[in-house]
Parts: structure tokens; sequence; C-alpha cells
């Protein structure tokens, strides 16, 4: 391969990365290059590419060798959400050198951004050198930039074979987040071979937690495994097949729900903020303050300073390790990604590199652990900006181990504390005896601190504004179901509190020792509890171990990801029968393909579309490769049990005529009397409305609340930013859900929901007032929708439902449900 040169993409002046005021650029996070001040308001490719990605402030390009390359037009830029800004291109789109790519207005930008410097950095820096670059002068537009010179030839030239690749799907419930990634991070340093993880058009080095975690891969996202050296092949293998199957994450550790407060009035003293694991409790305050370290910036030599810098490393490791032995297991696990954060490479080399230039050993590992702090922050994912408090945390860990604190042993604080703080960080609430609850100033619902606090069962709100302002001793009764904190509540308050919790208590305990048993509500009607599955047999038996009644959806689409091939008649059907063996005759819907969307496959390729979720997915995929669709009715119509078939993404009557049309073919073919019945997903706002028509065809309905919540409020259910709002308790998604269920009702169709509301304790009295009788979830959520049911009659529920289809939003229909949950009683 010949090395490829750049040349400027704007005119302006050059200057090397290390003058650029952002540690994320002037310590190479992202990769090496240079940075321009521009002159001119147009930034144009610097060589023949295509490119990978675009925001308005950003390009990435890669050019027909490999090369990736970064033009991030300014500093702090992101937060303008796209002013001022006019994108060229788009995605997938190929650019000649020169061509127009992005135009800013440099006056708005030189009043607005932190600064107008643009770095462009090569961001596969692992598969590519540059090997001359401009610097220190003015260029011209289309003046030389940067030579790269591809570095495999170098591996090859050692002799070090091919790059091995693997292609997954991350199927963790909260995607490559820390704990991962300190699984996998660790698991790779046992090989010889260098280990990357590319996704979103990244790759990084897969032995630093720190550079994994940046990848931000959410779940059911495709991640790719390459591994160079001698060791490449069972590399790869083995850390696909971690990711695969060899990282439980426990149900408890699941955030609860989180779901902004009804945004009624306050009543006096009190604070809202937001859920950070669920529960009622009584207590006192008691502020817990970080200490405050001084540090010197020069150090006192290079062997002094690694010296210390080691010694506090070593103890603080130990501390972390004493605390994960005497753990559950959250604990344990969020420890380990600690420690593997102290031994994280890119971070200790950053930590190490500032020691060499004369730094001290406080001072290098502040900075180092600011720049990655940094670096998460810039990242558009909230995930990844909580996970700043796991460094900030091991900033003050080892600052207060080189000042020669002992640091985290339980502090003196009685059980019926509150605790209350700006931010409360893991190895302190760890550290920490019993407690009744913690209220912080800062944080987010997805933090390890909230995930900690759910596992031991210690209620707690985060981001509650005004709350360091609570004098200390001051009694509380803090409700993080509601999100409130009640300050100085009266007698009767805290008398009702004491009820509400003794009650809470009594349904917990209740919940899991009825979870096996068949659900009914308070006055009689049957409401059939089911799991959702994509897993396979394992899973089916594990799920009926925790309550499951049946299977209410297989999502088949997730049997068979890892392949560049269909899975064959006889391959499915034999998978098919093993989830239906462990079900053990019990209710099992299985649902088509459905492919496209969010959910590609790598051996079905779908053609590039501008809109995937609008585009071939669902059923029409299906009805598009009829080849596919048929072999796998032909292999659901072999499983001896009673199933049914499931349509996805049903629009229109026709798709469904044009599926039974199939499936009758095929049992004339095969000789096969039996009939299984065929259902319909409702999923989008057609099959809802046209729910009465469609109910004369389809044998049941399946209502997917997650689809149905995107369409209807056009809002991708991917999108990060958009989470909070693409709520399925919207009263829109809600009235949609009311016209299926009365559709399918009016047929006597049995009506399900599969999508994620089923599985929210909150929403079970709205549901089955508005004719839902059967509820499919995630497992893990049984024993608790099980509980909510018992608590609610029919009667209430369908006042619930009717008052919930009045409501203007999302927050005041869960302000409607919320009184029926029976731990709200
Ligand atoms: C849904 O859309 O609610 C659903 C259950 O399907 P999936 O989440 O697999 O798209
Ligand atoms: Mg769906």
């Amino acid at each position: 391969m010949s090395n490829l040169k750049l040349v400027a993409p704007m005119k302006g002046w050059v200057a090397p990365l290390d003058e650029v005021p952002d540690p994320v650029f002037a310590e190479r996070i992202l990769g090496d290059g240079v940075a321009i001040d521009p002159t001119d308001a147009t930034v144009h490719a610097p060589c023949d590419a295509q490119v990978v990605s675009v925001a308005r402030h950003a390009v990435t390009l890669r050019a027909a060798n490999g090369a990736e390359i970064l033009i991030h037009v300014g500093l702090e830029t992101v937060a303008l959400h796209g002013q001022g800004f006019i994108t060229h291109v788009r995605e997938g789109s190929t650019v000649h050198t020169g061509d127009p790519l992005i135009t800013f207005d440099l006056d708005f930008l030189a009043g607005k951004a932190k600064s107008l410097i643009s770095p462009v950095v090569v961001t596969n820096g692992e598969a590519f050198a540059i090997v001359r670059r401009s610097s220190d002068r003015e260029t011209g537009l289309g003046e030389f930039l940067m030579e790269l010179q591809p570095r495999a030839e170098k591996a090859e030239a050692r002799g070090e074979g091919g790059e091995v690749s693997r292609q997954i799907v991350v199927r963790l419930a909260h995607g490559i987040h820390a704990r991962p990634a300190a699984v996998v991070s660790d698991a790779a340093r046992k090989f010889a071979s260098d280990i990357e993880f590319s996704a979103h058009d990244r790759r990084v080095n897969a032995k630093s937690i720190v550079a994994l975690m940046s990848l931000a891969i959410r779940k059911d996202e495709r991640v790719t495994i390459l591994a160079r050296g001698a060791d490449a092949q069972a590399a790869a293998n083995t850390l696909a097949d971690l990711i695969e199957n060899g990282i439980a994450e426990a149900p408890e550790a699941t955030p609860q729900p989180v779901f902004a407060a009804p945004a009624a009035p306050l009543p006096p003293n009190t604070l809202r903020g937001v859920s950070g694991a669920p529960g009622l409790a009584i207590g006192r305050a008691v502020h817990l303050k970080a200490a405050s370290f001084d540090v010197e910036e020069t150090g006192e030599g290079i062997a002094r300073e690694t010296l210390l810098l080691n010694g506090a490393l070593a103890m603080v490791r130990h501390n972390l390790e004493t605390l994960a032995a005497s753990g559950n297991r959250q604990q344990r696990e969020i420890m380990a990604a600690h420690i593997a954060l102290l031994d994280d490479p890119e971070l200790t080399r950053a930590a190490r590199d500032a020691i060499e230039t004369g730094k001290s050993a406080a001072f290098a590992w502040r900075k180092a652990i600011r720049a990655h702090a940094e670096a998460f922050r810039m990242i558009d994912d909230a995930r990844m900006r909580e996970r700043v408090g796991d460094l900030v945390d091991l900033e003050r860990q080892v600052m207060a181990a080189l000042n020669g604190e002992a640091g985290l042993t339980a502090k003196d604080i009685p059980a019926d504390a509150i605790l209350i703080a700006d931010e409360l960080l893991p190895s302190e609430l760890a550290g920490i005896g019993t407690i009744a609850g913690f209220c912080t100033a800062q944080g987010g619902p997805t933090s390890h601190v909230a995930i900690l606090a759910a596992g031991m069962g210690v209620p707690a709100l985060v981001s509650t504004a005004g709350v360091l302002d609570v004098a200390e001793g001051t009694t509380l009764f803090l409700d993080a179901d509601s999100c409130l904190l009640h300050i100085d509540p009266d007698a009767a308050m805290l008398e009702q509190a004491r009820g509400k919790i003794a009650a809470r208590a009594k349904h917990e305990a209740a919940a899991r020792a009825h979870a096996l048993e068949d659900c009914r509500t308070a006055d009689g009607t049957r409401i059939e509890i089911f799991a959702n599955l994509g897993a396979g047999a394992d899973e089916a038996r594990a799920a009926v171990a925790a309550g499951a009644e049946g299977c209410g959806l297989l999502r088949t689409e997730f049997l068979f990801l890892d392949r560049e091939t269909p899975p064959s008649e006889d391959e499915q059907a034999e998978t098919y029968q093993a989830i239906a063996d462990a079900l053990d005759r019990r209710p099992f819907k299985i649902r088509t393909f459905d492919i496209g969307g969010d959910k590609p496959v790598p051996y079905l390729p779908l053609p590039p579309e501008e809109n995937p979720a609008l585009g071939l997915r669902g059923v029409r995929a299906g009805l598009w490769r009829s080849d596919l669709l048929k072999m796998q009715l032909a292999a659901i119509l072999r499983v001896t049990a009673p199933v049914r078939i499931m349509l996805p993404m049903i629009a229109s009557a026709a798709e469904l005529r044009a599926v039974r049309a199939m499936l009758d073919e095929l049992r004339k073919e095969r000789g096969i009397a039996a009939q299984p019945k065929l259902g319909i997903m409702v999923e989008t706002p057609a099959s809802a409305v046209l729910a009465a028509q469609l109910a004369r065809e389809a044998d049941f309905f399946s209502i997917g609340t997650n689809d149905l919540t995107q369409y209807a409020l056009a809002m991708d259910r991917t999108n990060a930013q958009l989470a909070p709002q693409v709520d399925a308790f919207h009263p829109a998604v809600l009235s949609l859900i009311a016209q299926a269920a009365q559709g399918g009702v009016a047929q006597n169709r049995s009506v399900g929901v599969c999508g994620g509301l089923a599985g929210d304790p909150l929403a079970a009295a709205l549901l089955i007032g508005l004719g839902v009788r059967e509820l499919s979830m995630p497992a893990a959520s049984i024993a608790r929708v099980k509980d909510a049911v018992r608590g609610i009659t029919l009667t209430a529920a369908r006042k619930a439902a009717q008052d919930a289809l009045q409501q203007d939003s999302a927050e005041a229909v869960r302000a409607i449900a919320a009184p029926y949950l029976p731990s709200a009683s």
C-alpha cells in the first residue's frame, strides 16, 4: 500500500496538536495529527474518500487505503447543536479532494466557541503513521498537510501474519459499559497479539478499559474484534465468546426505570430529584464532604515520582480488592472495573509520560484522569458522561493515597443516615456501612453508584437541586419512587411514610414468594405473564424458573447473528424445538425474523436506505426475501409443541394475507393438517388504527410498544438524546394501544403486549384497563409485574386507563398510574 498525502482542508495557520487548548486533542486521545486555525469558513476534503460520519461541527472520512481522518471544526462546538454550520455531504457520500464538506459562520463561531482552532487527526493511528507533516506556517487550501504510511507493512515485515477479525452483536443489557469493558480488557491483556475493537467508525485498543468504554457500545450494536499477532485467532475467538456468553449481568443490577416526577407543583419543604434506586426511607441528614488536596505541579525527579505513583496505585488496588472481597456481586464487579481502570495501559501511560516531563506523581495522575474524563464527557452518550464519576473516584482515591491517607475505611455514619453529597462515589458507598438512603446534587440514574444502590436496596435520589442546603441532622423522608425528598416532615406524613415502607417490604417479599404462581388481578381476571426470549433453550429454562408462564415473544433474529449465511431449515427447527422443550408445552410465540431497522444481520444485507427504521424491515424484509421467510415458516411448522407464529411490523392486511398464503402452501406441500395460529405484532400506528379490520384475519395481537412509541411520536428509539422523551406512557401511545385492544377484543382475539411497557409494574393497571390480558417481558421483571397485577382490580384498572387517556403528557399519565402500584398503598 502506498503512502497517502493529505492536503489542507481549509486556509489558515497550521499548528502542532500540543497547542490545542483541549487535552483530548493535545494528548492525542482521539489520534495524532495537526491543527489549523482557520481564516476561511469552508472545510474541504483533504483527499479522495468516503464520508464515514458527519455531525454539523465535525466530519470523519475514510480514504481508499483505510486511513480515517477526523476534522473537528473549533473546540467545544458540539455544544452549539449545529448552529452556525451547514453540511454539504452525508454519511456514505463519496468525495474528491477539495470538495466542500462543511461551511461555518466564522464570526458566529468566533463569539461562541472556546476556540476556532480545528484539529485534523488520524483516528486509526494504529494502522497509519504520520511520516511527514506541515507545521507552524500559513497554509493555503489544498497545500500539503500530512503524509500517512500504512503500519500493516511493518507488521508483515516482522512476519506477524495478517489480521483476524470477528464480528459480534453485543447483547449485554447496558452495552459495553465499565464492568464488561473491565472483563474484556483484562482478558485481552492475556494475549500477545495487538487487539482492537472497531465500532462507530473508530478502532481502539481492546487492552484499555478507558478506550473500550470510549466506544460507547450499546446493547444490540455490532462490534468488530480485530487481532494481529501470533495468537490472533485465539484472541478474537476468546473475546467474542466472552462478550456473547461469558459476561453475566445480574438482573438486579439493572437500574430501575427512571421517571420524572409528576410536574405538579412541589409541596413545601420538598425537593425533586431523579430516581437513582427505588424505595422509601426515613432517616437523618448526614453530609459527606469530599476531601480536597493541594497538588504541586513539579516533581522531585522521575525515579521518585514513579515510585510514589506505583505505591499509591498499589495501595488503592489493595483497598479495592478488600472491598470487593467483602461485597456482593455487584460490588465485586464494580470494584473489579475500578481495579482495571487503575491498570489501564492508556491511563498509566499518560501519567508516566507526564512524570517523565518533570511533573509530580499527583499532578501527572490528575492530568491523565482529567484528560480521559474530558474525553468521556465529549462522547454523545449519557452513560459515558456518567462514567466520569468512576474516574473522579479513582482520582480522589489515588490522591488520598499519595497524601498518606489510608482511605476507604468504613466511615462513622449511623445506620439511619440519609447521606447528602454533591456526588457520591461508588467506592464511598461501598466503603460505608449500612445507611437508610442517599440524595446527591449531581449524578445520573445509570451511574455506577445508582446501580450499586439498587443492588444494595438503598433508595437514592440523584440530580437533586438544593439538597446541599439541607441542615445536618434534619429528619428526612426520601421517596425515591416519586422522586421526592421531604425535609422535616410532620408527624402525619411520617406515620404515612412508615405505613408505606412496611407495605412495600411486605409486597416485595410476597412478589418473590409467589413468582411461580399463575397471575390474576385482585378480582380474579386471569393475566398471563410471559417472557421475551432471544438467546436459546437455557434462557427459556431460566425464564420458567423466574415465573414465566410461557414465551410471548421469541426474537428469532437474535438467535443466528454471528454468521454470514442464513440458518438452514434444519438448524432453525432444532433451535426452536429446543426452546419449546425447555418451555415444556407452555404457550410459545415465535416471531418471524424482524430484520432491518435497528436489527441488521450480516447474512441478509439490505440495500442502503436513508431511513432504515422506515425502510425494508420486519415482515416487509421477509416478503422481499420470501425464500428466507418460507424456510423459517417451514422450520416452525416442524416444531412438535403448541407454537404460534407472529409477524413483525405489519402495516396492512395484505402483508398478513401474503404470509398466510405462504404458510398454507407449505402445509399443503408437506401434508401438514394442523394449522398454527398466525398473529401480528401491533407496532405501527397503521395496524393500531386498523386493528378492528386486522382482527378479522389475525388470530391474535401482540402490541410492540417499543416500535409503536417510536412511530407514534416520530422519535428514533435508538437516539440517546431523545431517550427521556421516547416514553410509552405518552397518552398518544396509550390511545393507539386502546384502539388495538378494542379491535382485538371485539373479534375475540387475545391481546398482549410484548414491548418494554409490559415489564414496567407502573403500566400494569393501565394496560389491563385497556383490555390487555397477556404481558410478555424480560424474565427479571416477572415477579414485580405479577405482584403489581395481583394488587389491581379490573374496575380500578379501567378507571386508571380512562383517566390516563384524558391526560396530555407522559408525566401526567405516570402520576395517574402511580397510586395503583401495590407498594404505593
Ligand atoms: C417492540 O417493538 O415493542 C417489540 C417488542 O419488538 P422489538 O423491540 O424487537 O422491535
Ligand atoms: Mg418491534
